[in-house]
């Protein structure tokens, strides 16, 4: 389970990157000897129950000589502050692609569905592993030529094997806001993509050229038609699904009245007191975000913001999409 929204910046303190291993691949290939390896495959973390599987060496290298995983890529994660521990993931892919899904998938889950249960350290470790394999599966070519790339420092670039060009991940910046008015309610919409009943804040990407602030004003604005102001900075999340940080700010309204959703991304706005919102979700009649999501984090921190108020009433009223 994530920690409370002021915890959020201390999300993955225990984690050293120690970039500085990176180039040498004798001392990565001394890491990997001694590791605690997650395995991705398609995007997917082996799990054990609520927990990751984590591999060492001599496993790895069973799963390749059986036949069942190609060798794959190592990424290396960083050491534990506290014991030393060194972390990898292992991106590799079935030698055989099994038929069915089941048959696939069986010991594997994707981030979104054992990202609640991790705990903060891992939950950080499977953000820097996931966002990693995400990038590295779609970039197999350089960008300037064309040509092949493959795998360096430690995964955290992409080497041209033609004009030796490095290329390093690419992270999408998005705001997400908690939009309030005067009277310290909240707003959330609903985007017809998600469940029915589900709301939550709003959010957009950062386009080239703007400020963070400019871009919650411009999103606000198109997604549920009234402007802000009071912009502050809240907190920020990874969210590699597939390539993206969220970066938290809360904002404020005088002219709540003129809220209406866009009819496209978002076909609903609905604002809440904290007695609406304990009320809807009792009744059923609003899903909140599910509790990997920074949205939720948001949305808990504005609630509990009041004295008196009690997590517990949110609690039952989340979903994720199908
Ligand atoms: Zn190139």
């Amino acid at each position: 389970m994530l920690p409370p929204m002021s915890a959020l910046k201390n999300l993955g303190s225990e984690i050293d990157r120690a970039s500085e291993l990176r180039t040498s691949q004798s001392e990565l290939d001394k890491q990997w000897a001694k590791a605690k390896i997650m395995h991705i495959v398609d995007a997917r973390l082996a799990v054990q129950g609520s927990e990751l599987h984590l591999l060492n060496s001599s496993e790895v290298n069973s799963l390749i000589s059986s036949g069942k995983f190609l060798e794959g890529e190592r990424y290396f994660l960083g050491l534990d502050r506290a014991d030393g521990t060194s972390y990898f993931a292992w991106h590799t892919a079935w030698t055989n692609e099994p038929g069915s899904d089941e048959e696939k998938y069986s010991g594997f889950e994707t981030l979104r569905e054992i990202g609640s249960s991790l705990s903060p350290k891992f939950l950080s470790l499977a953000f820097h592993a996931i966002g990693l394999a995400n990038w590295h599966e779609v970039h197999p070519r350089c960008s300037r030529c064309g040509a092949p790339t493959t795998v360096g420092l430690g995964g955290s670039v992409r080497i041209c094997t033609e004009d030796e060009s490095q290329h390093h991940p690419r992270t999408d910046s998005a705001v997400i806001v908690l939009v309030k008015d005067k009277d310290d309610r909240l707003l959330l919409g609903h985007n017809p993509i998600w469940p029915e009943k589900r709301f939550s804040n709003f959010a957009g990407f950062l386009e080239p050229g703007e400020t963070f602030e400019q871009c919650v004003a411009r999103e606000v604005f198109e997604e549920s038609g009234i402007t802000v102001d009071e912009i502050s900075y809240m907190t920020s999340q990874p969210w590699p699904f597939p390539a993206s940080i969220m970066i938290a700010f809360s904002a404020v309204t005088n002219k709540p009245h003129e809220a209406q959703g866009d009819g496209i991304e978002i076909t609903e706005v609905r604002w809440f007191s904290r007695d609406e919102m304990k009320e809807a979700i009792k009744t059923g009649e609003l899903l909140l975000p599910p509790s990997i999501s920074v949205a939720r984090r948001m949305i808990e921190s504005w609630y509990s913001a009041q004295a008196g108020r009690d997590l517990g009433d949110l609690v039952g009223g989340e979903s994720w999409r199908p």
